[in-house]
């Protein structure tokens, strides 16, 4: 856990290749390979959990090549392939889904960059904003990054293909039509927006923000209703049961269950696309959860157990 303000930094976020690359680049050693990685593994994981820190615990180790194994016949001069990553199989094949983490570490850092307006068909609209953060300074751009970051995991596991909106490796934003517009360009066949609320204490609870019926510019929501209705209620039930949170107690009248036609992601959306508020950051029971590492993997777990059942898997 961490309560700082710092941006996670692109290092740390890329912290697992060297590894990795270490273990390619020596293809031709792949029998030393093979008796010094679980050491060198072991080590590593040491190195991990007693670290621990920063944007590391944003992604559980994904320890790849040892599982895969070296191949025991050190005969090919040219690096192997990275290990094929799961192929989805039946109903998940070939899905795309677009995960969006709201806001960006950066974005208080250039307000008059996300003040700009955007069109969002229906309004005019903020690029984006700030997003909350818990009374302690743990910030909810920090906790979207590190939850989508954890659901990709999840779903890559599965097969399916992953695009994040942006991993905090830009300065601020992406605007909100631009989020849009990633769901839309990529085909997603599902798009979550990973959010934290931020109202008064006492707030507390998760709720599903789904796209009301609108028109006007680029923006028809017509075909999007039904589908991220049923992305939204298959998400809020699976996340409910993996974090044993309660549908948010301050509105949505006990479902978890909001529509909103104000919000661009929404609007601007072709594909079935829904909002998650995972809890109140101002709220003190709420941000002990929004804070662990742990609850955020189940919180990933809940979220993905819900996209996967509303693909079909
Ligand atoms: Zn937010």
């Amino acid at each position: 856990m961490r309560y700082d303000d710092s941006p996670p930094s692109p290092e740390s976020a890329s912290s697992v290749s060297p590894d990795r690359r270490w273990f390619t680049r020596r293809s031709g050693l792949a029998v030393g390979a093979a008796v010094l990685a679980p050491t060198l593994l072991a080590g590593w994981v040491l190195v991990q959990l007693t670290t621990g820190a920063g944007a590391d615990d944003a992604r559980p180790p994904r320890i790849v090549m040892p599982a895969a194994g070296p191949s025991p016949t050190p005969s090919s001069s040219a690096a192997p392939a990275a290990p094929a990553a799961p192929q989805a199989k039946g109903p998940l094949a070939g899905k795309t889904v677009v995960i969006d983490p709201g806001h960006n570490t950066g974005n208080f850092k250039h307000t008059s960059e996300i003040d700009k307006k955007v069109d969002i068909g229906t309004n005019r609209k903020e690029c984006d904003t700030t997003g909350t953060t818990t009374n302690a300074g743990y910030m909810e751009a920090e906790f979207t990054l590190d939850v989508s970051r954890r659901l990709r995991t999840v779903l890559e596991a599965k097969g399916l293909k992953v695009v994040l909106t942006h991993e905090a490796d830009r300065a601020w934003g992406p605007c909100i039509d631009e989020r849009a517009r990633i769901g839309n360009e990529a085909a997603a066949d599902a798009v979550v927006s990973v959010h934290a609320d931020g109202v008064s204490s006492g707030n507390r609870g998760y709720h599903i923000i789904l796209p009301a019926k609108v028109k006007g510019g680029a923006a028809d929501t017509a075909k999007i209703v039904g589908p991220s209705r049923d992305l939204g209620e298959r998400i809020g039930s699976n996340f409910a049961r993996t974090t044993g949170s309660a549908p948010a107690n301050y509105l949505g009248s006990g479902t978890g269950l909001v529509v909103r036609d104000d919000l661009g992601g929404l609007n601007l959306s072709t594909r079935p696309k829904v909002f998650i508020e995972c809890g109140n950051m101002r709220d003190a029971k709420d941000a002990a959860l929004l804070t662990s590492p742990e609850w955020r993997q189940k919180a990933a777990q809940g979220i993905a157990d819900g996209i996967v059942g509303f693909l079909g898997g």
